[in-house]
This record gives structure tokens, C-alpha cells and sequence, in this order.
């Protein structure tokens, strides 16, 4: 009889690997430009963050160290979030990335159209996020752009965003607030403080008006992160390497990322390009972050973690010689998916039947036609209903 074994031991196999396909087909991030850690995550009243930190976060993964480990000002920051990679430009929006962006990967390697990806400001200055000077991307697969009349209008930014999701609904696209890096030069700390208060405000409408159109719901991840912070010790300025300019928040949402997490490995700007080639399918060959880990597929929507391993279907597994069966013994009258991956993460079976009559499901993974050259050995196993959430196991091959 199969042991049941943790879902932490699931997720750790299979996000070793990218041998799963992701159930995000859209992703918005969304910068918060020069907020600074002490007045977010770090602030334990959360009083500048209370819908990400009530709401967001129970259905999301937050971050509570992850930096910007480069140049700390806000062209930099921003392409190295659209590119994977540190990049070095100047701030006055003269400089493109010399590394393919996020939108260039998509479009040449899935084709998309050029509405599909948007850059939405914002600051007029970081229009260059479309695409890079790199020889074998560039202009050809660049980013549509929705510029800002007002450069430092956040209620401008975001009736851009609004008129860009509604009207061409990109598939991928980045959104900077900039005025709570603006109140911040100025001098204004309630300004300042306010400001982080309305994008919080913003973003949990943004992520309720998600859900409320069924092009988004249910399949897009939304990534909310700065692209500095501010001086440790002075926070009307920014730019060097303290603490307080290179600590900032992250908060993922989304189908693929865990609900009701807090991640507090170290990461950085640089692991969300790979983290966004990695949901939406397509390679990021030049960055140099490594992406964020993945949950194994569940459900789309709000979760309860604690149930997603124990609300699946019922399966008894039975070895036989050279191969599984995995029989159902709940009723299922949708489609099951079935993945077996062996002890090194490797997806060695998949299978999908639709609604049967009768007797129910039956899976039959024959492990003499593996490319192994033996079959022995531990396996995992998942299986999910259609829309439904996961179960999961583990299971030996005798020689
Ligand atoms: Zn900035
Ligand atoms: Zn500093």
C-alpha cells in the first residue's frame, strides 16, 4: 500500500524541474516605485499595507529579503526586472537594456503580437523597457507602451493600466506607480506614507478586478514589487548600497505560487524575468536570476493549502511487474490528470481521461517502456481532478 507522503516533498521534486506545465497564462507586475522595506513588510503595524498584508497576502507568497542588489535607482532597477540580468543604465530614460526583455523572450519564442505585452507608466522616462539594444531581439519584438502625460501621477498610471487591460488584454505586462518615489524626493513623509497607502489600495482593486473578468480570472499572476527603496538613514533620497535602498518587498499571487506563504530566502530582482518565462512558457537564455519556486499544479482561485493534499481524488496505487495502477475509488465525473515523476524530479508519465461511465478511472503506467534502463525505484505521484485540487503520493518498484 502506497504511503501518503507531504506535499512539501512534492513540491520540492517538482519545482527541481520545469517539466510541469504552469496553469498562469498572464502576469502583471507592478512596481511600487521607491518604497522602502521599514514602511512596508518591515513596518509591523502593516498600516501603510493593509490590503496586500489582510488580504493579499493569505493568497500569495511574500518575500521578507529580497533586493535590489544592483544600481538603486529606478531605470536601473526596472530593467533588471524586465531583463533577468543587473543593468547598469543611466536614470534619465537615454539608455535601453543590453539584455533581451522579458516581452522580447515571449514574442520571439511564442510569437505573441505586440498588444499581448504592454509596458504601462508611469514615468515617461522608462519607456525604454520595451525592448533592448541586443542584436538578436530588439525593436522587432518589443513591448506595446502607454505613456503618461504626467510623469509622476500614479491616478494616471493606473487609468492607463485600467484602458490597457480592458481594451487590449495583454498577457504580460508591467505597471510602475510612481508617486510614492516622487513624495519621497519632495520631502513629503505623510505624502509619502500616503502614497504607498493608495497603490496598496490600488492593487487589491487591481487583483479583485482580475477576477471579475474571465480573461484573467483564475490564470494570472500578479507580482508586486519596488524597484528601490530608500536611504536607511535618509529617506527623502536613493541610490547607493545600504540597506535601506536595496531591501524592498515582493508579494506573488497566482495560481502557480503557493497561498499563505512566507518566503525568507535570500532572492532579488534579478529572479523575476526567469520567474515570468517560467509561468508563462517561454526561455530567458541571457538573465541570470533563477526563478522563484513554483507550486505544483492545484486548483486556480483562493486556497486552503492544508486541504489541497487531502481533498483530491482517492486512489489506491497497486505495483505490479514493470508498472503502477492507480485506481480511482471516488466517483469523478471530470477529466483526471495523472503525472509520475521519479525521485529526481524527471516527469516519467502523464496522462489525462475525460468522464467515464461505470466503474470509474483506471491509470496504468507501464514502466517497461521508460527510457530508464531499470524501472526500480521511488516514484511520486499526483493526481488532480479538472478544477479541482490535488492529491498526491509515493510509491516503490521492486527490481
Ligand atoms: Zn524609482
Ligand atoms: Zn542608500
Amino acid at each position: 500500500m502506497a504511503g501518503r507522503i507531504s506535499c512539501a516533498f512534492v513540491l520540492a521534486v517538482v519545482a527541481a524541474t520545469n517539466l510541469w506545465a504552469s496553469l498562469t497564462e498572464n502576469v502583471i507586475l507592478v512596481v511600487i516605485d521607491g518604497a522602502r522595506y521599514t514602511e512596508t513588510y518591515g513596518d509591523d503595524s502593516h498600516a501603510n499595507i493593509r490590503h496586500i498584508w489582510n488580504d493579499l497576502r493569505l493568497q500569495g507568497t511574500i518575500f521578507t529579503r529580497f533586493y535590489n542588489n544592483g544600481k538603486t535607482e529606478t531605470n536601473p532597477g526596472h530593467c533588471s526586472i524586465v531583463t533577468g540580468t543587473w543593468q547598469d543604465v543611466n536614470n534619465d530614460g537615454g539608455e535601453r537594456p543590453d539584455r533581451p526583455t522579458v516581452f522580447e523572450y515571449m514574442r520571439r519564442e511564442l510569437g505573441s503580437a505586440v498588444s499581448e505585452c504592454y509596458v504601462v507608466l508611469g514615468k515617461g522616462k522608462l519607456d525604454i523597457l520595451t525592448h533592448s539594444t541586443h542584436r538578436d531581439y530588439g525593436s522587432q519584438y518589443a513591448a506595446s507602451v502607454r505613456t503618461a502625460s504626467d510623469s509622476y501621477s500614479d491616478t494616471q498610471a493606473w487609468a492607463n493600466l485600467e484602458n490597457v487591460l480592458a481594451g487590449e488584454h495583454p498577457r504580460l505586462a508591467i505597471l510602475n506607480l510612481p508617486a510614492t518615489d516622487r513624495l519621497g524626493h519632495l520631502g513629503n513623509w505623510n505624502g509619502y506614507l500616503d502614497a504607498i497607502r493608495a497603490a496598496d489600495s490600488r492593487i487589491y482593486e487591481l487583483w479583485n478586478d482580475l477576477q471579475a473578468d474571465p480573461f484573467y480570472s483564475g490564470k494570472t499572476a500578479l507580482i508586486v514589487t519596488n524597484d528601490h527603496g530608500r536611504h536607511t538613514n535618509e529617506w527623502q533620497n536613493h541610490g547607493c548600497d545600504c540597506e535601506g535602498c536595496r531591501h524592498i518587498m515582493l508579494l506573488t499571487i497566482g495560481p502557480d505560487f503557493a497561498p499563505g506563504q512566507v518566503d525568507s530566502t535570500e532572492r532579488s530582482l534579478i529572479d523575476l524575468a526567469p520567474t515570468v518565462g517560467q509561468l508563462l512558457g517561454f526561455d530567458t537564455p541571457l538573465a541570470a536570476g533563477s526563478p522563484l519556486q513554483l507550486q505544483i499544479p492545484v486548483a486556480a482561485g483562493p486556497l486552503a493549502p492544508a486541504m489541497a493534499c487531502s481533498a483530491g481524488p482517492d486512489v489506491v496505487v497497486r505495483t505490479v511487474a514493470g508498472g503502477a495502477r492507480f485506481l480511482v475509488t471516488s466517483p469523478a465525473r471530470q477529466p483526471l490528470s495523472l503525472w509520475v515523476y521519479g525521485i529526481d524530479g524527471a516527469l516519467v508519465y502523464e496522462a489525462c481521461q475525460t468522464t467515464q461511465s461505470g466503474s470509474g478511472h483506471v491509470f496504468f503506467w507501464d514502466a517497461s517502456r521508460a527510457a530508464s534502463s531499470s524501472a526500480a525505484g521511488r516514484y511520486v505521484w499526483a493526481m488532480r481532478v479538472f478544477e479541482k485540487p490535488l492529491n498526491t503520493g509515493a510509491f516503490t518498484l521492486a527490481r
